[in-house]
């Protein structure tokens, strides 16, 4: 898929004030720091599109982006921060769990996960909650650049272990690098086939 065009539409604390076109919708999660706006803003051809590294405290936001008038991409606020009381992470865990249960036109969830670290305890639980409200979802192993490609392999194998002790079936995964542009092809590719595009 060509980006032609990515525009900014809105931020939201709720879901329930979202954009209400149906256009198909692909939301993208992860830890904080695991490189999802990097990955955005690679993805979209547009250096500022997402914004990089936000201060955990700040207000947690459901962002759209229309994409080629054609689709919605969904910067969804991250989880994982080390310093958040627990009020911010039961906030950000109701918004999330809305989300995912109020959007009819969400096609995919990409969940994106350090390539470079064992298996996160954060990580598996929320592709339990994903997997428990039924939303499809792909797996993107982030900054491959950082390390050798056999390191990364070696990583995605062990990831994928894990899951195989509660997952009959395993999810898709892809790998991506802001820095190499790995992926980028590979996932857009994925979004324009499931939507016809
Ligand atoms: P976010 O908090 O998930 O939005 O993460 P950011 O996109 O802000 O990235 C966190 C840090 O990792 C920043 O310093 C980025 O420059 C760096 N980073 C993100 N993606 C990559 C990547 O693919 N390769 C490398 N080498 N660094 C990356």
């Amino acid at each position: 898929m060509k980006i032609k065009e990515a525009k900014f539409i809105c931020s939201n604390t709720r879901a329930d004030l979202c954009p209400t076109t149906p256009l198909p919708e692909y939301a993208f999660i992860g830890r904080s720091n695991v490189g999802k706006s990097s990955l955005i803003n690679m993805l979209t051809n547009y250096s500022k599109l997402a914004k990089t590294s936000s201060f955990p405290g700040k207000t947690q936001l459901i962002n759209h982006f229309l994409i080629n008038d054609e689709w919605y991409l969904v910067d969804l606020p991250g989880y994982g921060w080390a310093k958040v009381s627990k009020d911010s992470r039961e906030a950000w865990r109701k918004m999330i769990n809305y989300y995912l249960k109020s959007r009819p036109n969400l096609a995919c969830v990409f969940v994106l996960i350090d390539s470079r670290l064992p298996a996160q305890k954060v990580d598996l639980d929320f592709i339990e909650l994903l997997g428990t409200m039924e939303v499809p979802f792909v797996l993107i192993f982030t900054k491959t650049d950082k390390q050798s490609a056999p390191k990364t392999d070696a990583n995605i194998a062990a990831f994928m272990q894990v899951l195989k002790e509660t997952w009959e079936e395993l999810p898709p995964f892809m790998k991506s690098s802001s820095e190499s542009k790995e992926g980028r092809e590979e996932i857009l590719t994925f979004i324009e086939q499931t939507n016809d595009l």
